[in-house]
């Protein structure tokens, strides 16, 4: 008996994965993308694997701080106006999804998510022969004043809950495990049990080179048209002129994915929230953890290539320009707490990728609600990295069959 085939738009991590468990699941593989592996918005990501982050991007607190943040064009987020009638549908659900029972229901549902992030990870990588790319370190967080500190208390008793608390470090217990930080930082806050990855890309293209190796198919190209007929899709058209014959597809195409769904008649509200980032291979700051900085949402992450400036949240549509001096502003924030960061130099590189942003901070996991033959995996925002084998895993049970073990309801994709 010949097995069954699965086709997957999308190389990132969630498509990658995606492939790596279906093939556990008995599928032989085909992915689909127009760039190499690990190239996307997976290429440049802070590398956090994030599971104790369970409270959502948009919720009450950071509501009230939106507009101050709008008033600054370099301030971690930003609207291009002349964007915003096109995002107004998002951010009025963004606006819905930030009420006290909804985050509730969201903190839950991203808590699930978060379960078995690691095993999820540890598997696809240690397969993959890159287990040392999974970096198990603490992290830290860091503030100025006890304000600051004292307006997260929320979500620290919320992760607390989860069963992720953090321990309150004091500047001098901080410096000693971070002597690069400032003396002027106020405290710290240690969160235990953490990960980070040295190297998203080459996480990516280490378990798609895997992929390859147990057989499956890897195709350089663009999905044109998806072709459906009675309900199933049957073939892709290509960019090449070639087409594609399906037997099962899998979208996970990042924040192009609603545009392909919309094909087939599922809405998703989708939005590319563009992040930024600054390596420095010469930052002359020298840190064994990544750490994020309460000012401004970013992290700090030391990373084979260098030190990774990471963050930034824009508002302006899937084409237009990157805005590169919002890579230099992460610099000048983080220049604040961590004083022997070096100018920038000619071997700095920045770079802009395309989180897909949904406006309840899930990422639609499941079928298609009217094409039989069609899976998504999409929609993990700022989250990605973390949820990307995880979601492979729930994929490949889903298309088996196999009943899952949490309630995969909250990422249904006619949510919207
Ligand atoms: C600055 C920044 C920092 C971040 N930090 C973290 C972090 O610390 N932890 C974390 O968990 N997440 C983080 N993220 C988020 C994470 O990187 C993303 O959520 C994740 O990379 C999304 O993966 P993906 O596979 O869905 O998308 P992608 O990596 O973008 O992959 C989608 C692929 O689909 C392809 N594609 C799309 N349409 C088509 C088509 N029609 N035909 C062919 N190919 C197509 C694209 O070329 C692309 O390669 C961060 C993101 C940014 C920008």
């Amino acid at each position: 008996m010949t097995s069954p085939h699965a086709t997957i738009i999308g190389a990132g991590i969630v498509g990658i994965s995606t492939a790596a468990f279906l093939q556990r699941a008995g599928f032989a593989v085909t992915v689909i993308d127009r760039v190499p592996p690990g190239e996307g918005c997976s290429f440049g990501n802070a590398g956090g694997i994030a599971f104790a982050e369970v409270v959502p991007t948009v919720h009450p607190r950071i509501l009230l701080k939106i507009p101050g943040w709008l008033m600054d064009p370099l301030g971690p987020l930003t609207i291009r106006w002349s964007y915003l009638p096109k995002a107004l549908p998002w951010f009025l659900a963004a606006g819905r999804n930030a009420m006290p029972d909804r985050v509730k229901a969201i903190t839950a549902a991203r808590a699930s998510l978060g379960l078995r992030v690691v095993a999820d990870f540890e598997t696809l990588l240690k397969s993959a022969n890159a287990h040392d790319l999974m970096v198990y370190q603490d992290t830290l967080r860091l503030f100025d004043n006890e304000k600051q500190f004292a307006a997260e208390a929320g979500e620290r008793a919320i992760k607390k809950l989860y069963g992720y608390d953090t321990k309150r470090l004091s500047a001098g217990e901080v410096r000693e495990i971070e002597p690069a930080v400032s003396p002027g930082v106020h405290c710290g806050a240690f969160h235990g049990g953490w990960y980070f990855v040295s190297d998203p890309e080459r996480v990516v293209k280490s378990i798609a080179a895997d992929v390859t190796r147990n057989g499956g198919t890897i195709l350089a190209d663009d999905v044109s048209e998806i072709v459906t007929a009675d309900g199933r899709a049957t073939q892709l058209r290509l960019k090449s002129g070639a087409l594609h014959s399906l037997d099962r597809l899998v979208v996970c195409a990042g924040a192009y994915s609603h545009l392909l769904a919309r094909r087939l008649g599922d809405r998703v509200l989708l939005e590319a929230e563009r992040g930024y980032h600054m390596v420095l291979p010469n930052s002359g700051v020298s840190l064994s953890r990544s750490i994020t900085y309460a000012r401004t949402p970013a992290a700090a992450t030391p990373m084979k290539m260098g030190l990774r400036l990471a963050g930034s949240d824009e508002f302006a549509g899937l084409d237009a320009e990157p805005n590169y001096a919002r890579a230099d502003a992460l610099w000048k924030n983080f220049k604040r707490i961590l004083p022997g960061l070096r100018e920038p130099d000619s071997a700095t590189t920045r770079w802009m990728g395309r989180r897909p942003g949904t406006p309840d901070s899930l990422p639609v996991i499941g079928p298609s609600k009217y094409v039989s033959n069609v899976w998504y995996g999409f929609g993990h925002s700022h989250m990605g990295l973390t949820w990307g084998p995880t979601t492979g895993r729930l994929l490949g049970e889903l298309m088996t069959g196999a009943k899952s073990n949490i309630d995969l309801s909250a990422f249904r994709v006619d949510r919207f």
